[in-house]
């Protein structure tokens, strides 16, 4: 039997890599605006391979590209009849990976973008988590992320949800400009208000960079007794700009309504060194379910598995710049090279 998320997080950090749809969509494989996961359908093999990359590069858990396979997504595409294949598929290829790496196998549900907390909508939230939740019961997962909410009370409705099956809950809320839920609540109310309805972990995800998320997480930890998590984007998101949809590049004027979300996020993009500071900072303050979100690459992963002082299997390849052609300083490379360094 290996340990499950509860057990993992008992000994330290759990890492969780995230970010599949941004990394699709720039490889070409999904859709920028609807971003639907439809790479699970069409290359299943390429899902996998980044599930493996992910993991090589630290990542403790594999979870289920769901993410916005759900019905609403599915409909915006005229698509709604691949909603259960699709779930199905993304996990058992999660599986398959979890399976022969050791890892946990998380299902994941998130914003449904059809709450608006009215009873109408309030039921058709709750269907599409349970038909989700479900099929990820089915393929036999070892816990259940909620992420990217907006609304504290979808959040609660999808807690709910995955409290009904039993298994291990993780929350997380995509806090915006304004620094509050949809409702208005601080992010440390919402995660408390989760933690005392049974979630097991709670915190951030996505929307924020590292940079603007630190300063929240810090409240949140105040605030809850249990597990915090925290997955920020790896963008360089700043106080006047504190989310990626709301960073703008005034050095640029070919972006299309001038808004650097999602597609010319390029310039933003956070180096490793900035994720290993973030995982070290934040694991400081007591955040211990960790991972990067839209934007993600393995590289940022690994970044954060280092400063957490791990060395997963792809720390045999960080940087070792002693050998390098002309700024190295191994014995073998020649002086005249040496003294060249300064003239790159
Ligand atoms: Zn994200």
């Amino acid at each position: 039997m290996k340990p499950g998320l509860l057990e993992r997080l008992a000994e330290g950090p759990v890492i969780c890599a995230e970010g599949y749809l941004f990394e699709f969509e720039r490889r070409g494989y999904l859709q920028a605006g609807a971003f639907v996961p439809e790479v699970v359908l069409e290359h299943p093999e390429l899902v996998t391979q980044l599930h493996r990359e992910f993991v090589h590069a630290g990542s403790d858990v594999v979870e289920a590209f769901t993410y916005y396979a759900h019905r609403e997504k599915l409909r915006m595409i005229d698509k709604e009849h691949l909603l259960e294949e699709m779930n199905r598929q993304a996990l058992a290829l999660a599986k398959e990976v979890a399976d022969e790496t050791g890892t946990l196998l998380a299902g994941d549900i998130c914003n449904t973008n059809v709450f608006v907390d009215d009873a109408d909508s309030r039921a058709a939230v709750r269907a599409m988590f349970e038909e989700q939740v479900a099929w990820a019961v089915e393929a036999d997962v070892d816990f259940i992320v909620g992420e990217t909410f907006t609304f504290g009370e979808e959040a609660l409705l999808a807690l709910e949800t995955i409290q009904a099956t039993g298994l291990p809950s993780v929350i997380t809320f995509s806090i915006h400009q304004d620094a509050t839920t949809g409702e208005g609540w601080t992010p440390e109310d919402a995660c408390k208000r989760l933690e005392d309805a049974g979630a097991d972990v709670v915190g951030l995800n996505c929307a924020r960079g590292p940079r603007t998320m630190l300063p929240l997480l810090e409240k949140v930890r105040a605030a809850v007794g249990g597990h915090v998590a925290a997955l920020p984007v790896p963008y360089r998101t700043t106080d006047d700009e504190p989310t990626f949809h709301s960073l703008r590049d005034p050095d640029c004027d070919v972006i299309p309504a001038g808004r650097p979300f999602p597609t010319a996020l390029d310039p933003f993009v956070c180096n490793r060194y900035e994720l290993e500071d973030f995982a070290r900072k934040a694991n400081a303050l007591g955040v211990d379910y960790l991972g990067v979100c839209c934007g993600a690459g393995p590289h940022h992963i690994r970044a954060v598995a280092e400063g957490l002082g791990r060395t997963p299997a792809a720390s045999r390849f960080s940087p070792d710049m002693s050998k390098h052609a002309f700024l190295g300083t191994d014995e073998r490379v020649p002086r005249e090279y040496k003294e060249y360094a300064d003239r790159l």
